[in-house]
């Protein structure tokens, strides 16, 4: 179920960026991605991001085909960018929804309010996105979302509440003393992050822009890695010390 939406979700870019542009109610289907992005966050945080985002099933699955794929630049990656971007988004997103409930109780109510979502989702993340895509490497935009940047912020807070405690899946390494040390797993992963140099005592990987996209647990020769709960944590799992 989850590979075919990873495989197909794409589809909804297209429908939503350009087809919002005829009819702009089809805009209204962010307030959806929106409320998924949230809730998820909320029980397990970037999850959204790596596995039923739209946008990311169009970076992996279409649009890795023409990027370059070269190293993302230290800048796409950086706190500063992303908080940054992320206020300079949720600044510009607070304007714009303002002008349209304005507009509220008139029969152009909804479809400015989905003129408005499809705008957001064509400029920012399709034009925006795919460039960088292309460019640079896939999941570029990733790096800096305001989306993936607020399934962060929720995973933060479910943590804080401890909702996520039985629900959050993690990159797990079973038998740390077995690792080669190889920088595979890192090679692999589309955001650059690092999973072998990062474990915390339960031997989960402790980095919450991990998107748990498991591309990590594939490329691992030795197969010492996994994306799963804390309660999935094998008895064989060898702590670390
Ligand atoms: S790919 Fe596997 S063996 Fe290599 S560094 Fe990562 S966890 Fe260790
Ligand atoms: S660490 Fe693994 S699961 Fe997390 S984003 Fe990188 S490849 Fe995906």
């Amino acid at each position: 179920m989850i590979a075919n939406i990873k495989k197909y979700s794409w589809v909804l870019v297209p429908t939503i960026a350009f087809g919002g542009l005829f009819y702009p109610l089809l805009g209204l289907a962010m307030i959806g991605i929106m409320l998924g992005i949230i809730l998820i966050g909320l029980f397990n945080g970037k999850y959204w991001c790596g596995n039923l985002c739209p946008h990311g099933s169009l970076f992996d699955v279409l649009i890795s085909k023409f990027s370059i794929s070269r190293k993302i630049p230290a800048f796409f990656k950086s706190s500063f960018l992303k908080w940054g971007f992320f206020i300079f988004f949720m600044g510009m997103f607070s304007r714009r929804l303002m002008n349209v409930m304005a507009t509220w109780g008139s029969e152009e109510f909804l479809d400015n309010l989905g003129l408005m979502f499809t705008m957001q989702y064509l400029i920012m993340p399709t034009i925006l996105g795919v460039s960088l895509a292309i460019l640079i490497s896939p999941r570029t935009w990733c790096s800096f979302c305001p989306m993936g940047a607020m399934g962060q912020i929720m995973g933060k807070l479910g943590n804080v509440l401890g909702i996520n405690r039985t629900f959050e899946q993690r990159i797990t390494i079973n038998q740390p003393t077995e690792c080669r040390e190889c920088g595979l797993c890192a090679n692999n992963c589309p955001l650059e992050l690092e999973p072998y140099t990062n474990f915390d005592q339960e031997n989960r990987f402790d980095d919450d822009r991990c998107i748990k996209c498991a591309e990590c647990v594939e490329a691992c020769p030795i197969n010492i890695l996994e994306l799963k709960k804390r309660d999935e944590v094998t008895k064989d799992t060898v702590r670390r010390v």
